[in-house]
């Protein structure tokens, strides 16, 4: 396809062409079109890749000068919930998106505008092997934090054995040192979760035939562990994949992420936060995942009683049963309870003043870039990894551990609470401000993630690897 593909390409003289793949939930997709506006803005031309099914459900996508692509998945109708297992749903995926693939890189190809480089989700290795197959040049783009990727590579070629046992200390090069609870849930208690162990591990099964390692970081917030990675691959932090309004500004259009899985409140949270003093209220959100338990739920709703301070609590619809009952309505006058907000509209503003999150990796990125302390309250996968770093490495945050039953209590929450809130929570509070100015200056023109990004335009554009 390749040799075709360049004689078209001649022909029409098109802009270096990238195609973007991401795995279809909102957790990846959210990076990757950041990504693509990014690379749009640059003077490539892209086309992001998107399931049939996804295309039928998400309703506003605005990816500007971004065109959109389709693939199948092999549930056109239902996506992931259409599959009986998970396994399934992979196994189809493979086989379906394979070929839909082909026919979209085809059609490109057809309408005069040949795709150069396909960037891809590990969490799909076979697109690599598909792009290498076809002749073009790819890349992995990882939507985990660097130090996260290290270690599943590490447990992928059995160099960190796991089971990691209770009081064993696990050292990688280029990380601190990590409790077997600071390393990801489903590789620390190997076999929890079988299918999510594979996905995770599998993105280094064909990483060497990979041009370029993108990960969603920057270069300052992770440096050993890139430095290390980058004597293996050509690793590179373009992050924080943040829309450009929060950060450098330089993308006037890029106000918002363009997709959401959930529907937001629009104007409620902010119209309530603009009547809250300066950094007074207390933001919590679990991600559009994670399933607090009762009893979780009790605890923290207790801490958030006892603290009487305001706050603004994201419960998903699916979670509101949890809640102690009248909790709503007795707290009233403190607290506001939504199922869904824009997180990067509240976080900025200068109402909040803290962040209680279970440390996904796009919510701690986002925390960090807009310089809000953190209360970390890790719920399962990387969180407690991403946890260990907020507030051992980056010391933008206190983690709010749980006891021997797996729950963190009331009382651990107030205090952790009241620490970064309050007289002692200083230097965490200046330490957030010294991360958002330098997650900003990574990618503002010249910065580090600039400097990434515009690298692999360059060598795109001029036809050189
Ligand atoms: N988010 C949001 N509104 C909410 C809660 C979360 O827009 O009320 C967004 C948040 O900004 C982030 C994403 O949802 O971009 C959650 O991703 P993360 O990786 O933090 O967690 P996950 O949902 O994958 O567990």
């Amino acid at each position: 396809m390749r040799h075709d593909m360049d004689a078209k390409k001649a022909k029409a003289n098109e802009r270096a062409h990238c195609l973007i793949l991401p795995y279809p939930s909102q957790g990846h997709i959210n990076p990757m079109l950041q990504f693509a506006k990014r690379l749009s803005h640059k003077r490539l031309k892209i086309t992001l890749a998107l399931t049939r099914f996804l295309l039928k459900t998400i309703k506003g996508l605005s990816g500007g000068s971004i065109s959109i692509g389709s693939i199948s998945d092999g549930f056109d109708e239902g996506g992931r919930a259409q599959a009986k297992t998970y396994e399934e749903y992979l196994a189809r995926f493979q086989q379906v998106g394979r070929e839909t693939l082909m026919e979209l890189l085809q059609a490109l190809a057809d309408s005069g505008s040949p795709v150069d480089c396909v960037v891809y989700d590990p969490f799909i290795p076979w697109v690599l092997d598909l792009a290498k197959g076809s002749g073009l040049l790819a890349a992995a783009f990882f939507t985990q934090s660097c130090s996260v990727a290290c270690i599943y590579h590490r447990v992928y070629c059995g160099e960190l054995k796991v089971p990691v046992r209770g009081s064993e200390v696990v050292v990688v090069p280029g990380l601190p040192p990590l409790r077997a609870e600071e390393i990801p849930s489903f590789i620390d208690v190997h076999g929890s979760y079988p299918l999510a162990f594979e996905l995770v591990t599998n993105q280094f099964q064909n990483i060497d035939k990979a041009d370029w390692m993108f990960i969603n970081t920057f270069y300052e917030l992770e440096e050993e562990v890139i430095n290390c990675m980058s004597r293996t691959w050509k690793v590179k932090a373009i992050g924080p994949t943040i829309p450009s309004m929060y950060l450098d500004k330089r993308l006037q259009e890029d106000k918002e992420y363009g997709l959401n899985v959930f529907k937001p409140t629009t104007n409620v949270c902010t119209n309530w936060l603009s009547q809250k003093q300066p950094k007074s209220v207390i933001y919590i959100s679990f991600g559009s995942l994670a399933q607090l338990s009762v009893e979780q739920t009790e605890e923290l709703a207790q801490a958030l009683t006892t603290l009487n301070k305001p706050f603004l609590w994201v419960v998903r619809s699916s979670e509101l049963a949890k809640l102690p009952k009248n909790f709503s309505k007795e707290t009233i006058e403190k607290g506001l309870i939504v199922s869904w907000c824009q997180q990067l509209e509240v976080l900025a503003h200068d109402a909040v003043g803290c962040f209680v999150t279970h440390c996904g990796w796009n919510s701690t990125l986002e925390g960090l870039s807009l310089g809000v302390p953190m209360v970390a309250m890790p719920q399962w996968i990387d969180q407690s990894t991403n946890a260990k770093f907020v507030v051992d490495v980056w010391r933008v945050g206190v983690w709010a551990r749980a006891d021997e039953k797996g729950l963190a209590r009331e009382g651990k929450i107030c205090r952790c609470i009241n620490h970064v809130m309050g007289g002692d929570g200083e230097e965490i509070r200046e330490n957030a401000n010294k991360w958002k100015e330098m997650a900003r200056d990574a990618v503002d023109e010249g910065g580090s993630s600039d400097r990434s990004v515009e690298e692999f335009v360059s060598t795109l554009v001029s036809g050189s690897k």
